[in-house]
């Protein structure tokens, strides 16, 4: 029989499967098996993850109606020498889950932080979408209404990386559509029900993937939305944007093309005629105030 390790004490953050029970790791279990409390969103979605391994430890309800007043008496649970456990009620706490007060106020009262990392919903999108993975920008939950979302939208649009979303199914069609609008037709990928049994993948530009949930409806499960980074064409366009907006304020606007023109190797023409309309903008933007 394998001896039980005594863990110190401290707070362990430990990630749960987000379908597979398999997917609990050997020294999650270990610690889920040992601790003095488990901090859990929901007692009765954990309470179930514990049976099903087997295993009863006192459960202590950890969510963001309860995390202020909880919080300090998690603290001194710990600081007298027990062994305290979070876990979300799927895959790794913190990660659009509660939490990350907690830690932030553990470390600061020097208390020990230790995780046992395993798995959650943002890399098993990722490693499935098919899109670069060299950088990514983990970005939540958008908002709900289309309006605020838009705007959430628009501040990504020049992060030189993959995006991930957690999404619901009633709105997927919906943020498809004002992704598609605000980050321009990229190729993305929708992930659903990972881990589990009907796991699904459907890859394809934005355009075309509002396009066909718009039709079909929402689907059923939880969802990741992963998008590739910035069209090589947008990207340039924003560039050669910030080099005529820079060239601009100093110089006139033909001398400010034919230096970005120099700059870029692009052809003059066509940096003219951005460099005109910038310039316009611009006019207009300062008549404005
Ligand atoms: N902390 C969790 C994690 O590490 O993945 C995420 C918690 S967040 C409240 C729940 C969201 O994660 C769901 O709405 C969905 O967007 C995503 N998610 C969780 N499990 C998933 C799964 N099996 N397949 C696809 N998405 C999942």
């Amino acid at each position: 029989m394998t001896p039980v390790k005594i863990l110190a004490p401290g707070l362990y953050i430990v990630a749960t499967p987000i379908g597979n029970l398999g997917d609990l790791t050997m020294r999650g279990r270990d610690i889920l098996a040992t601790a003095d409390a488990i901090a859990c969103e929901d007692t009765r979605v954990t309470g179930k993850l514990l049976s099903a391994f087997g295993l009863k430890r006192p459960l202590i309800a950890y969510n963001d109606h309860n995390a202020d007043k909880l919080r300090p008496k998690l603290m001194e649970m710990i600081a007298g020498g027990q062994v305290v456990a979070l876990v979300s009620d799927a895959g790794t706490p913190l990660i659009s889950d509660p939490g990350y007060k907690l830690v932030r106020d553990c470390v600061a009262a020097g208390l020990t932080v230790t995780t046992a990392p395993g798995a959650s919903a943002v890399l098993a999108a990722l490693v499935l979408a098919g899109l670069p993975t060299d950088r990514f920008l983990f970005a939540g939950f958008l908002p709900p209404k289309s309006a605020a979302r838009r705007v959430a939208l628009g501040e990504l649009t020049a992060v030189p990386a993959s995006l991930v979303f957690y999404e619901s199914g009633p709105r997927l069609a919906a943020s498809l559509a004002d992704m598609a609008d605000m980050l321009g037709d990229r190729e993305a990928a929708v992930a659903r029900e990972l881990t589990k049994l009907f796991e699904e993948v459907r890859r394809g530009t934005l355009d075309s993937l509002a396009a066909h949930y718009g039709e079909a409806g929402g689907p059923k499960g939880e969802i990741v939305v992963v998008i590739g980074p910035p069209l090589a064409r947008e990207t340039a366009a924003a560039d050669l944007d910030a080099a005529l907006r820079r060239a601009l304020s100093g110089n006139s606007t033909r001398d400010a093309a034919a230096l970005v023109a120099g700059e870029t190797g692009l052809p003059r023409k066509q940096v003219y005629a951005r460099a005109l309309a910038l310039a316009q903008e611009i006019k207009t933007g300062d008549a404005s105030d």
